[in-house]
């Protein structure tokens, strides 16, 4: 890492424009991998792009909102494109034809199901966040600040729900612990990114659990377009739900179905133990062993009945 991290400083302080892009639907570890890099990348003299998706509101404190580029994506000349916690190349949604005409390309990143689809890939499967991998990265050649800390601390929480999950290391935690040493309100980012709901959020979560569903060790829920419009609810507002309902006692697959669009479907997959990496590949989708996601073709009643079959079929495997 360390003579890598080298590599990568020397190719990027001699670049100009450095785009910086991550996955569709970002969550806080997009965006605090995204905004960490772009401060940077701006601190050693080259100028951040940043192409993402409208992200939640409660991830607005975080700095480098400057850096996003909202103009015409043909008249971007890239020499260097960074695409951060992306599985998958066609998840950078159209900033995919930006990186097609990059000089040098980066993928940074910690799915498992990564497919290393860069010129450079730094791909660390089962690091807790791509947050952490930054971090890793940017400590060799950046002085670090505050407002750099509170991007990747933010990262880092999401990600393991606040040092919970079984990706955090000990690692992890020296890392989190010395970003408190900066001096940002861990607490507060906490509360904000991980426990704070918005009306809409609890509207659209109560219809959810109004749709809920049992098979066997399989739980799952789904929302129509119908049920969307009448919360007023987007994809920004449906955060902690498929996580929420595997906190059920003997549940081991939760799954959230919900309609994206005319015919597609995005599905959400956690686990207490069983690969739901292996079923969202299925699904052209990837993730993580416990935590994966799938876009598919379909009308909703159809991808639930996909969906379970597939999961059914693992939990069977499993046995
Ligand atoms: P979520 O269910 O929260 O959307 O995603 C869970 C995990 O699976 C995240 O790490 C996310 O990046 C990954 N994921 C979700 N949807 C897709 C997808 O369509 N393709 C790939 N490759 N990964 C996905
Ligand atoms: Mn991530």
């Amino acid at each position: 890492m360390e003579t890598f991290s080298t590599d990568i400083y020397e190719i990027w302080a001699m670049s100009k424009n450095i785009v910086i892009s991550t996955h569709l639907s970002p969550d806080g570890d997009a965006v605090g991998a995204v905004m960490a890099l772009a401060m940077a990348v701006s601190e050693i003299g080259a100028k951040p792009i940043v192409l993402i998706e409208n992200y939640a509101e409660k991830f607005d404190f975080i700095k480098g909102k400057e850096y996003i580029f909202d103009g015409d994506y043909d008249t971007i000349e890239p020499d260097v494109f960074i695409a951060v916690d992306c599985g998958a190349k066609k998840r950078l949604g159209k900033a995919e034809s930006v990186f097609e005409r990059a000089k040098t390309t980066f993928n940074i990143d910690h799915h498992i199901s990564n497919n290393n689809f860069a010129d450079n890939n730094i791909v660390l499967g089962g690091v807790s966040s791509s947050c952490e991998v930054v971090f890793e990265i940017i400590k060799n050649f950046c002085t670090l600040d505050k407002y750099m800390a509170e991007a990747l601390y933010t990262g880092i929480v999401t990600d393991t729900f606040g040092f919970k999950y079984n990706s955090t290391s000990k690692k992890t935690m020296e890392i989190g612990g010395g970003l408190i040493d900066f001096g940002i309100d861990y607490s507060s980012i906490q509360d904000k990114v991980l426990y704070e709901h918005t009306k809409t959020e609890v509207e659209i979560f109560k219809k959810a659990l109004e749709n809920l569903k049992f098979e066997g060790r399989i739980v799952y829920t789904y929302l129509t377009s119908e049920d969307l419009k009448k919360c007023g609810a987007t994809s920004k507002d449906l955060d902690g739900i498929v996580e929420y309902i595997l906190n059920i006692k003997d549940m081991e697959i939760s799954a959230f179905i919900y309609e994206k669009d005319e015919n597609l479907c995005k599905i959400s997959l956690r686990s207490k133990s069983a690969d739901v990496n292996k079923i969202a590949s299925i699904f052209d989708g990837g993730g993580h062993m416990l935590a994966a996601g799938a876009s598919i073709k379909g009308d909703l009643n159809s991808v639930i009945s996909y969906v379970l079959t597939e999961i059914k079929k693992e939990l069977k495997s499993d046995e």
